[in-house]
């Protein structure tokens, strides 16, 4: 029997997630299809109930849905707990939904890849939304000196109480007035999606990695390498995060370079 799989969320067409896992089903010779399954906010519940009737393996979980799959599970992983978030549920043996957070490694995974070192250094963190959190606990595990910059400064306090308590906490124009000081700049900023711009100064090789890719960082990056950032976008940590996932349903670790590979071809192809 073909099993399934599927990332949960609404919107959820546009997610490159299905293209990424069905390449590595096929790869592992798996019997299995990954699907993109719009689920509004007031189905979630009814929708687990039948993805686990179905026997589906695992799921991945988007927008808005990361909160509320974490109330929902019956277990949970404990970075998951303490992120408050989850992106991956894994079906256990006795057939229930646990679930786990693969955006913070994913994220680390890729300051790996890209020799990020954050460790004693000035980093802005743009955002305190759902993945702000998961880069916070990231970046302040790993030693930087924090400034968390958002429009609703209540969020932003509130993501250092549970995360982050050295962080010092700015608005967002206040942060991108003084991001001359960061050494790297993280945008988890979703403002990206509508095309507005973010003005930022010059930098003589500062890191600027927004952690949306395609279209929602277009301009913010084209704008980094203007003004002289080394600018990032965040397919890396789309592939990392979904790897980390199919790991924990199949035991197997997909090759990371080589998908990254294949998602910006696929990327550049659709622009
Ligand atoms: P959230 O909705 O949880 O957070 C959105 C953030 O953007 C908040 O900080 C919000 O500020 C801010 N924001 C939104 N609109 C505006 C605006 N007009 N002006 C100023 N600030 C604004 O989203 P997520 O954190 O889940 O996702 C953020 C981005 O990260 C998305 O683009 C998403 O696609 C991307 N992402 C990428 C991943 C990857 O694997 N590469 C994984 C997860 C997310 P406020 O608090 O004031 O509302």
């Amino acid at each position: 029997m073909t099993r399934l799989l599927g990332v949960i969320g609404d919107p959820v067409a546009h997610s490159l997630s299905p293209y990424i896992h069905n390449h590595w089903l096929r790869e592992n010779g798996i019997d299995a299809v990954y699907a993109a399954l719009e689920v509004k906010a007031d189905e979630l519940s009814a929708s687990l109930a039948s993805l686990r009737a179905h026997e589906a393996i695992g799921l991945n979980v988007t927008l808005p849905h990361k909160e509320s799959v974490l109330r929902l599970a019956p277990t949970a992983s404990d970075t998951a707990r303490r992120l408050g978030a989850a992106n991956t549920l894994v079906r256990t043996p006795g057939g229930q939904w646990h679930a786990e957070n693969t955006d913070a490694p994913g994220f680390a995974l890729t300051l790996d890849y890209g020799d990020i070192n954050v460790d004693a250094r000035e980093v802005f963190l743009l955002g305190a939304g759902g993945s702000a959190r998961a880069v916070a606990d990231v970046l302040a595990r790993r030693g930087a000196r924090l400034t968390l910059c958002n429009r609703t400064i209540a969020r932003a306090e509130s993501l250092a109480l549970d995360l982050a308590p050295a962080a010092r906490i700015l608005s967002l124009q206040e942060g991108l007035a003084q991001l001359a000081r960061a050494s790297v700049v993280i945008n988890t900023l979703s403002l990206g999606h509508t095309g507005a711009a973010l003005e930022l100064p010059e930098s003589a090789g500062g890191i600027f990695y927004d952690i949306s890719y395609g279209k929602g960082a277009a301009v913010a990056l084209a704008e980094a390498r203007r003004k002289g950032w080394r600018a990032l976008d965040g397919l890396g940590m789309l592939v990392a995060q979904a790897s980390l996932s199919f790991e924990l349903w199949f035991g197997a670790a997909p090759d990371l370079a080589a998908a990254h590979a294949r998602a910006r071809s696929l990327l550049e192809a659709a622009q």
